[in-house]
């Protein structure tokens, strides 16, 4: 199993230990910092952490950590540049499969602007990104997503994650790779498979999204032997466990 979204930064040993003992063999880890950073050097630090320090400690449990960079919204910064500078060489060298999460929260203008530049930074790279959508007005900010990423990056190089019952029909018919999020308070596993089984499960990828927030780092592995226990076709559970991921990020 692939989970496809996590904050490996933001949690213990034992989690990893326990997420390999349930058949998640591999996850994505991606940039988040919940506290306020006001200099791109702090920001810098806490990217390269992730990458140098939380693969190797997943990596002594067995977990295979794969990393996606990139500003997170609610780490806007006034300086990115050194950050872009950065990403051209983890793409360039293969250490990040994916630039992400990045997003937008509150729209502010700042932003928009680093949302796009990224996204440039993603076309020009030939490079796959994975956005967030925010927990409050989820609709109205992914209204805005969807208006920008077309103008900057084909659309089937972005993963809309985070997406739910209620937004689902904005972009069920457009290119994305869709992220469903199985989480305390967002979506529950039976919210999952009622939109597997709504929409089909090729254009999907599983996560947890664990961070620092309420989480559970053994969601994923909870949905997939609940596909199987209500008998789901093992190539359909094959798509939403691994493949879509393991196919898309090309891990
Ligand atoms: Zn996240």
């Amino acid at each position: 199993m692939i989970d496809t979204h996590i904050h490996a930064d933001a949690r213990s040993s034992e989690d990893f230990k326990e997420m390999y003992l349930s058949g998640i063999d591999c996850a994505i880890t991606c940039s988040y910092y919940p506290y306020k950073i006001d200099a791109e050097n702090i920001l810098l630090n806490h990217l390269n952490r992730i990458l140098e320090y939380d693969t190797l400690r997943a990596s002594q449990y067995g977990l295979d950590l794969k990393v996606a960079l990139g500003i997170h919204p609610t780490n806007s910064i006034e300086n990115p540049q050194m950050i872009f500078d950065e990403m051209y060489n983890w793409i360039e060298n293969k250490q990040i499969v994916a630039i992400g999460e990045i997003g937008l929260e509150d729209l502010t203008e700042t932003e928009i602007d680093i949302f796009k530049k990224q996204l440039d930074i993603a076309d020009e790279t030939n490079s796959k990104v994975i956005i967030h959508t925010p927990r409050k007005k989820k609709l109205e900010v992914l209204k805005v997503i969807l208006d920008i990423v077309p103008q900057h990056l084909d659309e089937s190089q972005a993963v809309i994650d985070h997406v739910n019952q209620e937004v689902i029909g904005e972009v069920i018919d457009r290119n994305y790779m869709l992220g469903i999020t199985v989480q305390p308070q967002k979506l529950d596993v039976d919210g999952a498979i009622d939109i597997l089984d709504n929409f089909g499960f090729d254009n999907f990828l599983l996560n947890s999204d664990m961070s620092n927030k309420p989480s559970d780092h053994l969601s994923v592995a909870k949905t997939i032997r609940e596909l199987s226990r209500l008998g789901y076709k093992k190539s359909s559970i094959d798509k939403i466990s691994h493949r879509n991921a393991s196919d898309y990020f090309k891990i």
